[in-house]
């Protein structure tokens, strides 16, 4: 479904990625692990288009997407849920998921794709008209990617969805995270959270300082001595 061919991308005079190969086939989850400043957050950039790729490409069910604007790759089915969450705080909850069907049309596929975002988020339907703001961390993360599902999207990609908190909520997360890929979206998930991710995913990258270190399947990874030191202590 998605393959990155060694792609580097730079920030000015930094080298962010040094030629990464990473593939994602349909129905998996597929995890990025790695410290600070590894290079995670910009390989999903760099899918999305939000980064400019400098050498390398990235094919998307066999049509080359590289550096496409975001706009683009939302609309070929691409969802990026980015660090941080980014919902629009002073807008409410259901101002947040209409900006997140912003080329549909349709009145009655919006109200459609709302309601199969709130079988997996029941409470965001209660909560309509709260602004996005004054929710939790938990519930503004369930907003943003119930936002991305606005899209339909095939392909989710998720930046540190647990980052910052608790580990109930964290777990919420994660079962959300499994829930949705049995319903047929293939997710890519970055996290430091490294032993939550790779219990879920079928599949894992190590990145280190811009380059993928190890790669395997999410159970040889959970046990890889090397993971275990560095990323699972
Ligand atoms: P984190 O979890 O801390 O975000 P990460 O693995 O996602 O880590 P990236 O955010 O992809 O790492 O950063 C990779 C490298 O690129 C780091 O050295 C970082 O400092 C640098 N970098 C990231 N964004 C920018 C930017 N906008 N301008 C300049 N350098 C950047």
């Amino acid at each position: 479904m998605l393959q990155l061919n060694k792609v580097v991308t730079f920030y000015g005079g930094i080298q962010a990625l040094k030629g990464i190969d990473v593939s994602v086939e349909k129905g998996e989850i597929v995890t990025l692990i790695g410290s600070n400043g590894a290079g995670k957050s910009t390989t999903l950039k760099s899918i999305s288009g939000l980064t400019k790729v400098k050498t390398g490409n990235i094919m998307y069910n066999g049509t080359e997407i590289t550096n496409k604007p975001a706009h683009e790759t939302t609309l070929l089915g691409i969802a990026h849920v980015p660090e941080g969450r980014r919902i629009f705080p002073r807008l409410t909850v259901k101002e947040n998921l209409l900006m997140g069907a912003f080329s549909v049309k349709s009145k009655q596929v919006i109200e459609e794709r709302m309601e199969q975002a709130f079988q997996y988020f029941p409470k965001l339907k209660d909560r309509l008209d709260q602004k996005g703001g004054t929710m939790s961390g938990g519930e503004q993360q369930m907003l943003a990617i119930a936002r991305a599902l606005m899209m339909k999207p095939d392909l989710l990609m998720l930046d540190e969805p647990s980052m910052g908190l608790a580990p109930m909520v964290v777990e919420q997360i994660f079962d959300i995270i499994k829930e949705l890929n049995q319903g047929g979206i293939t997710i890519l998930l970055v996290e430091q959270n490294a032993y939550q991710a790779l219990q879920i995913a079928n599949r894992g990258y190590v990145i280190q300082t811009g380059e993928i270190k190890l790669k395997g399947n999410g159970h040889d990874l959970l046990t890889n001595e090397e993971v275990r030191e560095a990323y699972l202590a």
